[in-house]
């Protein structure tokens, strides 16, 4: 990941942030989830490598990785947020609520729907990472 990580430290220093030891190794336990992780996985992660991290320094980095859009982070509807390295296009997920099977949807399909928006109610979606329950095909069949 040291192609990612070069691009990281030049997001965090033109925003005025350092970089950091804990910082660099709070990202890559979010690249490591390869897909959704969530805060506990991130923790563990980071713990093998640093037991001085606790919880609030990984909460404040990530929302300070949100705020410069090098993660992206979801409400579950269950209590939890999951986070994810931020991809070069905006996508979001559709997930079954009784498999747990999850697909992703690229930006394309919910274009239409936030410029509706942004014209019925002058209010413009910044929304980049949305989860979207449902039953999968396999499941509404059943
Ligand atoms: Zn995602
Ligand atoms: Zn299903």
């Amino acid at each position: 990941m040291s192609h990612y990580k070069l691009d990281y430290e030049e997001v965090l220093r033109a925003a005025g942030h350092r970089v950091t030891n804990q910082r660099v190794l709070i990202l890559d336990a979010v690249c490591e989830g390869e897909g959704h992780t969530t805060i506990g996985q991130i923790y563990a992660r980071t713990r093998m490598r640093d037991r001085s991290i606790d919880r609030s320094t990984i909460y404040r980095a990530l929302k300070l990785f949100v705020e410069l859009g090098l993660v992206v982070s979801a409400d579950t509807g269950a209590d939890e947020v999951v986070y994810e390295v931020a991809k070069p296009k905006h996508h979001h997920h559709l997930v079954c609520r009784r498999c747990g099977e999850e697909q992703e949807v690229g930006q394309e399909a919910m274009q239409a729907m936030f410029e509706q928006i942004g014209r019925e109610y002058q209010f413009q979606v910044d929304t980049d990472h949305l989860i979207l329950f449902g039953l999968c095909s396999d499941c509404r069949q059943l």
